[in-house]
């Protein structure tokens, strides 16, 4: 576990279904009920019907680099003990308006700390991983290759 990084709540409603999957290491995407428009991330309401009933699905986790950046001084402390390191924006391969934020790992179960800019590139195939922060979260990172 990484000491002091800032976490996201888990038990609000509109996103608490997709943090108990990645406690239990399954990426899971909302859907909307009325048009099966995946979304990310949650909210109440489909951008494109506006229906307000949706149900979730797990996905396979696979997915490309879309972008990345190699985060530099100022950073929070926390943060500034894992330099290098960087993180992708991951297109997920169920559809291209699936894009989650996450830090690139070397392997499964990897270090967030030691992945350089010259190890990632776009359009890199990544398949998600969860490192656990504390008891209530799991946060998605990427695995470069498959
Ligand atoms: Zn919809």
């Amino acid at each position: 576990m990484i000491e002091n990084i800032p976490l996201p709540a888990t038990d609000d409603p509109v996103d608490a279904t997709f943090w108990a999957g990645t406690r239990c290491g399954e990426l899971r995407i909302q859907t909307c009920q009325q048009c099966d428009q995946m979304r990310f991330p949650p909210r109440p309401m489909c951008p494109s019907c506006q229906s307000q009933e949706s149900y979730w699905q797990p996905v396979s986790g696979r997915g490309r680099v879309w972008s990345f950046a190699v985060p530099s001084s100022p950073l929070l402390p926390a943060f500034e003990k894992l330099t290098p390191y960087v993180v992708a924006l991951v297109e997920l391969e169920e559809s291209p308006t699936l894009r989650l934020i996450g830090p690139v790992l070397h392997s499964v179960g990897g270090e967030v700390s030691g992945v350089e800019a010259k190890d990632v590139r776009i359009g890199a195939e990544v398949t998600v991983d969860f490192k656990r922060y504390s008891d209530d979260v799991a946060m998605p990172c990427w695995v470069l290759g498959k």
